[in-house]
């Protein structure tokens, strides 16, 4: 027997069982459609949790080979077929690799037991099938993928495009290695997006896997790319990385907020910022050459030139470069500098004298760098912060110049390379139990809500507040069921908890119930390791357990419940939302009343009522507060992946033509 009662003695342990023959096929990166070595040659180990031994050592990833893969996903976005695809034509290779995942889910649920210490029977009923059916539910969205036609005012006809948003950088933690691959880059394939994947170094073998099916389903070389290494260098070459255009990261918050910092550093869009820019306007050979330089001017001119959408840069087909100055020329002469009152007056005063300054020395830098005056140049009036309407011609967009400037005009140009992040964090979900509860049932959901995946779960729910009529009853039937979540190896289909995934994971959490019994809470059931091989831990429940015990503030992430007591339903929301995180949570009650109050009270992505870890493709699932921003899952996810394009141009009899 390989099990044992969550309190047994090891003695009769027996794990770890005799495994199906490891199958560790792919060890090395995925880069451009090929399995390569590291540019360094590294290679760091893999362990098996349940054993704490080596079982393989997989190629260690550092910021070459980010560049490297990088570089293979932006020449397969810019040049490659699969942004061009029609949806429907992504959506049938996508469908491939889902049907080829279902011909390989023991081996890849093996690799995932192996490699996490997850159950088995649960990767090879649930989670590797629901990877396959997360690439469906996308592959069914890619040809449905289409913007809107808006109705303007002043006689304009516009519409909106959505396009993928690039090159992303799909980074991913331990706790679900398949689900959250899936979960990035399932709606990122069916955007037309290509990628990047930085897998957990903990967990690196089933994504070496995905990339190898990958490409037999057909999906083009380049478009997804598999790095396997560690956080602090290859995850953040990654984000900080300029042809990256998109971050999205399930993490802790700790990481979370130093991805931010590294994207902002270099190109990153947080939430949604509308910043500013350096819009191109291009004039084709067959362009009305009047209409065109009038446009031109308008675009730069217009408000004097402090427009965020100014066209700042013309560029201008050959044919018609010549004839284009020289109009450009002439029709510049028509805007009038002046008194922004007198209703001739078409270019008024800059804003101020340090926009005015800057503004002016912006032109002199263009002399300086041997571009040339067309028209302009100069102030326009003795007082006040009037400028001449400027144009230069013979502009190149190289630079030569000082390594102190060049350093300058890379920072310039990496502020204006902004990407959006998107972050999955980290939680300390709240589970509340009403006096009305069946408090058997109340019971289990308790028990799964923190001892699911040997509470090594985002949503995990670890803070239980039990109402105070039912309170003893629940603590007593608590403490007997919960010796029904026996350890064991996660080979084993009788098995509800496996390991922790790796020694640091193991010592951590133990360390935490030290903590626990330090800072003066009760220990109801376990506390101790389980076996004497292996990270294995009793699932453990606390009770007399305060709210400012680091039981109860701290994410653990690990088979440990902080339970506690309250008495309204004010004070239960109340300790509900007393945690920086927002994840998910838990409501036990049969009254519609109290569900309704308190599902609109908790501040958190997710409230499950009369339910826990009821997770759904098509529901969204994302956090609130420190727990991040953006959704995985449902239809909001794919949307993380496109970019919305505002097409405007005039219709039939506009003053515009
Ligand atoms: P982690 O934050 O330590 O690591 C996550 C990933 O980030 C790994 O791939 C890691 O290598 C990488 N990383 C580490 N440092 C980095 C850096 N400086 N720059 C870029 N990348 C870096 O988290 P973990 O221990 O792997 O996973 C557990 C955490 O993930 C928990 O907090 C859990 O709640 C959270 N999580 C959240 C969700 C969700 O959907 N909200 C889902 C699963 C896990």
């Amino acid at each position: 027997m390989a099990n044992h009662g969550s309190n047994g003695s090891s003695d009769d342990l027996t794990f770890p069982l005799e495994i199906p023959p490891a199958k560790i096929r792919f060890t090395k990166l995925f880069i451009g459609g090929e399995f390569v070595d590291s540019v360094s040659g590294k290679t760091f180990e893999t362990i098996d949790p349940r054993t704490g031994e080596t079982i393989a050592r997989v190629s260690e990833g550092d910021k070459e080979d980010i560049d490297l893969a990088v570089g293979a996903a932006r020449r397969a976005f810019d040049h490659g077929p699969w942004p061009r695809l029609p949806g429907a034509a992504r959506a049938k290779i996508m469908h491939k690799f889902a049907d080829l995942i279902d011909q390989h889910i023991e081996e890849l649920a093996t690799l995932d037991t192996l490699n996490a210490g997850k159950l088995f029977s649960w990767g090879k009923a649930v989670d590797i099938p629901s990877v396959a059916n997360t690439l469906r539910y996308f592959a069914g969205a890619a040809d449905k993928i289409h913007g809107q036609v808006l109705k303007m005012s002043r006689e304009l006809h516009a519409y909106t495009l959505l396009e993928p948003i690039g090159v992303v950088g799909l980074i991913i933690p331990w706790n679900f290695p398949s689900t959250m691959f899936f979960v990035k880059v399932s709606p990122a394939l069916a955007a037309g997006c290509t990628m990047v994947v930085k897998p957990a170094e903990q967990t690196p073998l089933s994504a070496l896997f995905y990339a190898h099916l990958a490409k037999e389903a057909g999906i083009p070389d380049g478009v997804i790319n598999v790095v396997s290494g560690y956080g602090p260098t290859a995850g953040a070459a990654l984000t900080s990385h300029m042809n990256v255009d998109k971050v999205s990261f399930t993490g802790s918050t700790e990481v979370g907020r130093k991805v931010m910092q590294a994207a902002a550093a270099s190109n990153l869009k947080t939430v949604s910022l509308e910043l500013g820019g350096k819009s191109p306007l291009l004039i084709f050979d067959d362009a009305d050459i009047d209409q065109a330089a009038d446009l031109a001017l308008l675009g730069v001119m217009h408000n004097k030139g402090e427009v965020c959408v100014a066209g700042s840069r013309v560029l201008v087909q050959e044919a018609i470069y010549d004839e284009f100055v020289k109009t450009l020329v002439e029709k510049a002469k028509e805007w009038v500098v002046g008194d922004p009152f007198h209703p001739n007056s078409r270019v008024g005063p800059q804003v101020d004298k340090k926009q005015y300054e800057k503004v002016m020395s912006y032109i002199e830098h263009g002399k300086r760098e041997g571009a040339t005056l067309l028209t302009g140049g100069k102030p326009a009036a003795k007082k006040g912060y009037y400028i001449e309407p400027t144009v230069f011609t013979d502009v190149t967009v190289s630079f030569t110049g000082s390594t102190e400037v060049g350093r300058k005009v890379m920072q310039a140009a990496a502020l204006s390379n902004l990407k959006p992040v998107s972050l999955e964090l980290g939680g300390k979900s709240p589970v509340l139990i009403f006096d009305d509860a069946d408090v058997d049932k109340a019971v289990d959901l308790a028990l799964l809500a923190i001892f699911y995946n040997k509470g090594e779960v985002c949503a995990a729910g670890s803070r239980v507040f039990v109402q105070e009529g039912i309170y003893d009853e629940f603590v007593k039937k608590l403490a007997v069921k919960a010796k029904e979540w026996t350890v064991g190896d996660p080979l084993d289909p009788t098995t509800r908890v496996g390991p922790q995934v790796n020694k640091t994971q193991f010592e951590r959490v133990l360390s935490y119930i030290e903590h626990g019994k330090r800072e003066g809470a009760t220990l109801l059931t376990g506390g101790k390791p389980a076996a004497e091989t292996g990270f294995y831990i009793q699932p453990t429940v606390f009770t007399d357990v305060k709210e400012d015990m680091m039981i109860s503030r701290d994410e653990i992430f690990g088979p440990v419940m902080a339970l506690m007591k309250f008495k309204t339903i004010e004070e239960g929301i109340k300790y509900a939302n007393n945690t920086k995180y927002g994840l998910a949570s838990g409501i036990v009650t049969k009254s519609l009343d109290i569900a309704n109050t308190v599902s609109r009270s908790i501040k958190a992505g997710v409230v499950w009522i009369n339910c826990y870890h009821g997770f759904d493709i098509d529901c969204p699932f994302g956090g609130y507060k420190m727990s991040g921003f953006g959704k995985d899952f449902g239809m909001e996810a794919l949307h993380k992946y496109l970019q919305t394009k505002a097409v405007v141009t005039p219709i039939y009899n506009s003053p515009w033509l």
